[in-house]
C-alpha cells in the first residue's frame, strides 16, 4: 500500500493573527483564494493519477488556521473532502491551539477528521508573546486534551530559534510537548522571511538566527528525544519551494533544501562515533551495518559522515546492509 498525502493549502485564511515570523503566502507558495470547488477538482485530479487499489490517500488542509475559518466555510471544505470518503484514508488539518473548542471538535468528528496538527511553536509564554503568537502554552494543553479525548490523532508543530528563545528553551519545548504525548511532531527551525516583522528585527541586529549547523545539531537532539518517547517525527525543516527561494524570499536563517537529511545523517554519525570512541578506533576501516533504506543516512548527506570520520579519525567508512 503506497501512502500519499495530498496537501491543500489555504493560505492565511482563517487566521486573524500576525506572528512576527509569518508570511503565509511565501511559505505555502500560493497566494490565491481556494474555494470548495477547487478542493473537489484537486482531489478528483489527484485520485485519477494513483492506483486506488494499492494506495492510501490522506487529504491535508494546511497553510492557515483551518478551524479559524467561519464554521460554514470549514464545513463546506470538510464536506467536499468527505465526498471522497470511500477513496481516501483520512483528513488532516493544521490549526492554532486557541482555535479548538468543543463545537469545533464536534464538527471535525462529524466529518471524520483523522488528525489535527497544532502550531505549538514554543512552550515558553514569554517567547510566544515576543513572537506575537496571541496564545499561551496553556491553550496547547487544553486543545491537545480535547483532540485526544475525541480520539483524533494529535500532531504538534514546533519551532527552533524563535525570537527570544535559545537552545535551552527550545529543548524545554521538546520536553513539554513530550508530556502531552502527541502522535506526531514537525520541527521547523525559524527562517527569516521577507516582509515579516522578524526581518526588521534581524536587520536591526536585534534577532540573531541559528546557523544551519547549530539548527541541525539542535534538531538532532530534539528528534532523538521525540523518538525515545515513541513520537513520530514527520517533518524536519521547511519544504523547499521555488517561491520561497526566489526574489530573496529568504532573508536569513538555517534554510537548507536537504535540512532533514542532514539531521538524519547527524543521528547516524553519532551512533557510529559512539562505537568508534568506545573501541578507541582510528586509522582503519569501519564497517557499519544498517537497513537498505538507511544507507544514505549512514553515509551522510553528500557523504558528510564518510568525510567526517576520515578527517577526524582517518577511518574509512564501509556501510553494509543487513
Ligand atoms: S497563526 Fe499561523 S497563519 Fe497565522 S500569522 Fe501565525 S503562523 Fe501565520
Amino acid at each position: 500500500m503506497r501512502k500519499y498525502n495530498l496537501p491543500i493549502f489555504i493560505p492565511h485564511r482563517g487566521c486573524r493573527h500576525d506572528c512576527i515570523f509569518c508570511n503565509q503566502r511565501k511559505i505555502t507558495g500560493v497566494d490565491t483564494e481556494v474555494t470548495p470547488d477547487d478542493v473537489r477538482n484537486r482531489i478528483k485530479e489527484f485520485l485519477s493519477t494513483v492506483d486506488e487499489e494499492n494506495s492510501s490517500v490522506e487529504v491535508a488542509f494546511f497553510g492557515g488556521s483551518f478551524t479559524g475559518l467561519e464554521m460554514a466555510t470549514q464545513e463546506a471544505f470538510l464536506k467536499v473532502a468527505s465526498e471522497f470518503k470511500s477513496e481516501i484514508s483520512g483528513i488532516r488539518l493544521s490549526t492554532r491551539p486557541d482555535y479548538i473548542n468543543t463545537e469545533i471538535i464536534e464538527l471535525l468528528k462529524k466529518y471524520n477528521v483523522t488528525t489535527v496538527e497544532l502550531g505549538v511553536q514554543s512552550s515558553d509564554d514569554t517567547v510566544l508573546e515576543q513572537n506575537n503568537r496571541g496564545h499561551r502554552f496553556s491553550d496547547v494543553k487544553i486543545a491537545s486534551k480535547l483532540i485526544k479525548d475525541a480520539k483524533i490523532a494529535l500532531g504538534h508543530q514546533m519551532m527552533l530559534g524563535m525570537y527570544g528563545s535559545d537552545p535551552l528553551k527550545d529543548m524545554q519545548t521538546v520536553r513539554d510537548i513530550i508530556k502531552l504525548s502527541p502522535d506526531c511532531v514537525r520541527i521547523y527551525p525559524v527562517i527569516t522571511l521577507k516582509d515579516t516583522k522578524l526581518e526588521k528585527l534581524f536587520k536591526d541586529g536585534v534577532y540573531k538566527p541559528y546557523s544551519v549547523v547549530d539548527a541541525a545539531e539542535l534538531s538532532k537532539n530534539a528528534v532523538i528525544e521525540f523518538k525515545e518517547a515513541g513520537i513520530d517525527v514527520i517533518r524536519i525543516g521547511l519544504h523547499s519551494s521555488d517561491d520561497l527561494e526566489e526574489d530573496g524570499g529568504i532573508v536569513a536563517g538555517p534554510y537548507h533544501q536537504a535540512f532533514g537529511e542532514i539531521v538524519e545523517s547527524l543521528i547516524f554519525r553519532d551512533k557510529m562515533e559512539e562505537k568508534i570512541v568506545k573501541k578507541n578506533l582510528s586509522d582503519c576501516d569501519f564497517v557499519f551495518h544498517c537497513k537498505k533504506s538507511e544507507v544514505s543516512k549512514a553515509v551522510g548527506h553528500k557523504k558528510m559522515n564518510s568525510e567526517y570520520l576520515s578527517q577526524k579519525y582517518n577511518i574509512q567508512l564501509k556501510v553494509k546492509t543487513d
